[in-house]
């Protein structure tokens, strides 16, 4: 990345999802003024007044430091233990109504790439298709309604679109208040 932030494996682009923007604030846990923080969820019991860097969440320290998280390991079924690591202690979370979480693709976690609407969604069929296919399992049974709420995704609800680390196929889940 041109800035030159610690790459993230499952958070590729940070500054686009809006979990890391430029500030001039302090790193909480390495005390340093890098030029970035981080925004979003970190799940501690310890108080903490103030933000963390991309360095400090990339190399775990924050993680270990706060006994935190980033983000839930719900979902990360079937990963190797250093991938769950990796994903909740070594990677940004991201904004969402819901506890954010990931999901897997060929047995790795998949690459968080951001919330979108139904515009975006849809240049991604092989995603679009696997949450109509979710939505239905979960009891979605009126076709047309399910249409409806589809194409109006971006307004009450939005999606959470992933790419998987392995193949690259999309993937999605929906989010809402
Ligand atoms: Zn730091
Ligand atoms: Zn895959």
């Amino acid at each position: 990345m041109s800035v030159g932030l610690p790459f993230f494996r499952y958070h590729p682009d940070p500054l686009a999802s809006g979990s890391i923007r430029a500030s001039a604030d302090k790193c909480v846990c390495c005390d340093r003024s890098t030029g970035w923080i981080y925004t979003a969820s970190f799940y501690t019991a310890q108080e903490i007044n103030g933000n963390l860097c991309p360095w400090c969440i990339a190399d775990g320290s924050a993680a270990e430091r706060f006994e935190g998280e980033f983000s839930d390991s719900y979902g990360l079924d079937g990963v190797s233990e250093a991938t769950l690591h990796e994903v909740t202690r070594r990677t940004p979370g991201f904004h969402a109504w819901q506890d954010p979480h990931w999901l897997v693709h060929c047995h790795d976690a998949a690459a968080f790439i951001g919330e979108v609407g139904y515009t975006e969604l849809a240049t991604h069929p092989e995603a679009l298709e696997q949450l109509r296919l979710d939505l239905r399992m979960s009891g979605w049974h009126d076709a047309a309604q399910l249409e409806r709420f589809l194409t109006h995704l971006g307004e009450a609800a939005t999606v959470m679109l992933f790419r998987c680390t392995v193949c690259a196929t999309h993937l999605a889940y929906t989010d809402a208040s």
